[in-house]
């Protein structure tokens, strides 16, 4: 339905406007019945729907409706799968109409900087692009429904020790490459309902009250149409908050907001036409909630829940199978050891905590997948409430695994690990479970781990085991799931979305996680996750990008539609893949660009495309790929947008960030002209990098002691000492004074200055 929105706000009086801009409790807007305005309900999020029916809290702590339980965000990602995500969120969306509920509070597009965050499990990757492309599918699947999503949380909230107050120091160019890129692109393709602004600081100011984040970035410069709503109880200073572009704050303030912009707006420090902008954004979308509600919706519990299933499957990676260990064969005896079997950790402690519709039994599915043909017997092996060793169990467990053709020992983290609310210490698993499978692995050699955490773990003892499967926390379903695959009724096909590194001190943010006090600065700078391991080539336990599969598959044919463009033009890449093993299969085909030759420090390449693809035994395919300017730019803080050099880049395509197996070079063309100014500080060498700069230098250069030994390599004076050359290159203007042989004096310099800073822009 078509509304006046500025009409239906000049009749508003100031309080009432002043009132739709904070929470009616803890999960709905407020209304204003004389006007005919409705409140809405928003709610967690992210993989499942926790509506509360009474008492209310942001950390799961009170009862939820029952919804179904989808994989958390890391799974998901390591699906690399847009369309299974999609619907995941088509599904969500269905809950939220039969439950009533206007906007779910996810997905969360944070980008993984340490893998002790302890809501990991929550986001996607540590790679932007990735992340943000898994967060747009998520959005548009859940939108598509008529129900909103809240980006969340908006931005640089890595951690979360002192999550509510801690100042994250980050400089321009990581913030724009890596840790708002992830949300760019979400916003950009997703435009979600309301985006939810962070607890944290972001280089001094709250999140909440960050203009540049709020307005000059979000909003004007991506075009985000909706609201931003604060976090829960993140809001500081709320007149601030109004003014940066916070239009909701959650959950109530009991008024006190309220009468705070009320005031502000009466003494003057807030502009009454902001606040009537504030209220436009969420007039707009309460209405659009109301205009998509769907009466009489419900869903399907069961199809959803064989969604759940599909998509656990699809979310978990097989990191090592020797021997082709796996899949299993449907006879003999199965050791299923491990507590976790029975107990299974399928989601992550806090706000996205939900009450599932049912949980399937692991070990009862195993025995299914099996069928008659095998005997599955059963050990705890360990306490999941306590890391000390039982040695009674211990004992029943080796008896068991001594006994046994195969063991599949479950293994991971317990709630107490991992939570929204802080960060691990360590990586370590539990030490009664990593015992356990030194334990069992020598008196078995057949041993297939499987995994359940929300982010990586240490495996000392990988060298003594046959298999792991990292399940992540796999939803509902994951029962079933893990027995698909072990069995071979379906083949792995999830990859990493995270670098796992073999000891916590490598990862790149070790030295400054989670920093001193309040202050956490984030000095590896854009060098997260694969981007550092390549760049100082240390070997990952296992990296970005890997997982296995049943079957093989052959790249082969890398093409492109031309060698050379513009930075304004885009080109497509094709690749042909094929499955040459005897298994259906997918495969995730991955493309990353690497710039050969750059002035700036860049990575040694980054994800700029990615394709899953089934393949039937035999069946080969094309895969395209559309790169453009974003494909091969840096984000150049000096001119403050995003920038490719002119040179040659090189496309690889490859099964994860360490195989690469194809790569063709391309060269880029520069369109925009960077006029640089120059001053008697600019050096020779940055001098010679522009054309018309260079023949002046050189001109001035001839009858220098110097000659023509510029960097040109040609003419009069080459053979040059490549020392000369080196200190010419360094030497500000200057000191050209000083070495120029009278070719340049105190008093030409300016006229000199004049002349190259004019050229550049003639
Ligand atoms: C979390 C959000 C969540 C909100 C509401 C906060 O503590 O950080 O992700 O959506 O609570 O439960």
């Amino acid at each position: 339905m078509k509304r006046n929105m500025q009409e239906l706000i000049s009749q508003m009086t100031l309080e009432e406007k002043a009132s739709l801009c904070s929470g009616l409790d803890f999960w709905h807007t407020k209304g204003i019945e004389r006007l005919g305005i409705p409140s809405i309900m928003m709610t967690d999020g992210p993989h499942g729907l926790r509506k509360q029916r009474a008492s209310a809290d942001n950390l799961g702590l009170f009862d939820s409706v029952p919804a179904t339980c989808f994989p958390s965000a890391a799974g998901l990602a390591s699906s690399w799968d847009r369309e299974l995500i999609g619907k995941v969120g088509i599904a969500l969306g269905e809950e939220c109409q039969a439950e009533d509920v206007a906007i779910l509070l996810g997905p969360g597009a944070n980008i993984k900087r340490s893998p002790l965050c302890g809501r990991n499990f929550e986001y996607f990757s540590e790679d932007p692009y990735l992340s943000s492309e898994m967060a747009a599918a998520h959005i548009q699947g859940v939108q598509s429904q008529g129900v909103g999503t809240s980006l969340k949380h908006f931005a640089v909230n890595n951690q979360e020790h002192r999550r509510m107050t801690t100042n994250a120091v980050v400089d321009e160019r990581t913030l724009r490459e890596i840790y708002l890129a992830s949300f760019e692109g979400a916003v950009k393709k997703g435009q979600p309902w309301t985006v939810m602004c962070a607890y944290n600081q972001l280089n001094g100011e709250y999140c909440g009250e960050n203009e540049r984040l709020l307005t000059d970035i979000l909003k004007d410069e991506w075009g985000h149409e909706g609201f931003v709503v604060s976090d829960w109880g993140a809001v500081n200073e709320r007149t601030d908050g109004l003014a940066a572009g916070l239009e909701l704050e959650m959950p109530s303030s009991g008024g006190a907001g309220d009468r705070k912009i009320v005031e502000a707006v009466k003494s003057g420090k807030l502009s009454e036409n902001k606040l009537d902008a504030a209220v436009e954004r969420i007039l707009s979308i309460v209405f659009k909630a109301v205009d998509s509600k769907k009466a009489d919706a419900s869903y399907d519990p069961e199809a959803h829940h064989q969604l759940a299933r599909e998509v656990a499957r699809e979310s978990m990676v097989l990191l090592k199978n020797e021997d082709g260990i796996l899949p299993l064969p449907k006879s003999g005896k199965i050791a299923v050891i491990g507590q976790l079997a029975k107990q299974p950790r399928y989601q992550g402690g806090g706000s996205s905590h939900i009450k599932p519709t049912k949980l399937e039994d692991i070990s009862e599915e195993l025995a299914k997948s099996a069928g008659s043909g095998s005997e599955i017997l059963f050990a705890p092996g360990y306490d999941l409430g306590s890391d000390n060793t039982d040695p009674q169990l211990l004992k029943e467990a080796l008896q068991l695994a001594e006994d046994a053709s195969v063991v599949i020992l479950f293994v991971g983290l317990p709630d107490r690990y991992e939570s929204e609310g802080f960060d691990r210490e360590h990586l370590n698993l539990p030490l009664n479970q990593s015992e356990l499978i030194e334990a069992v692995t020598a008196v078995q050699t057949q041993t297939v781990i499987v995994l359940s955490n929300g982010a990586p773990v240490e495996m000392p003892w990988i060298g003594s085991v046959k298999a792991v499967l990292e399940a992540y926390l796999g939803g509902q379903a994951l029962g079933g799931a893990i027995a698909d695959i072990l069995f071979g009724d379906a083949n792995p096909c999830g990859k990493l979305a995270e670098t796992f590194p073999v000891q916590l001190s490598d990862n790149p943010s070790y030295l400054n996680f989670p920093g001193d006090g309040d202050l956490v600065e984030y000095k590896e700078g854009i060098y997260v996750g694969y981007r550092y391991y390549d760049k100082k080539k240390l070997r990952p336990l296992f990296p970005f990008g890997h997982g296995l599969s049943y079957t093989t598959f052959e790249y082969g044919g890398l093409a492109v539609d031309k060698d050379s463009m513009n930075d304004s033009d885009s080109m497509h890449v094709s690749v042909n893949i094929k499955n040459t093993g005897s298994k259906v299969g997918k495969e995730i085909v991955q493309l990353y660009v690497r710039d050969v030759r750059s002035s700036v420090s860049r990575p040694e390449k980054e994800l700029k495309g990615f394709a899953k693809v089934a393949l039937e035994p035999g069946e080969a395919r094309t895969v395209t790929f559309t790169l453009d300017k974003r494909s091969f730019a840096y984000f150049d803080v000096e001119v403050n947008d995003w920038h490719v050099e002119t040179g040659e880049f090189e496309i690889l395509v490859g099964k994860s960030s360490a195989e690469i197996v194809l790569k063709r070079n391309i060269r880029l063309n520069s369109t925009v002209s960077k006029a640089k100014t120059y001053t008697r500080n600019s050096t020779v060498g940055d001098l010679m990098e522009n054309q018309r700069a260079a023949t002046i230098v050189t001109d001035l250069l001839k009858h220098s002691p110097f000659g023509s030994s510029n960097g040109e390599g040609e003419g009069e004076g080459e053979g040059m000492s490549e020392l000369m050359a080196a200190f010419l290159k360094y030497l500000p203007l200057r000191g050209l004074v000083a070495f120029s042989g009278g070719g340049l004096t105190v008093e030409s310099l300016d006229s000199l200055l004049e002349r190259l800073n004019q050229g550049d822009k003639e």
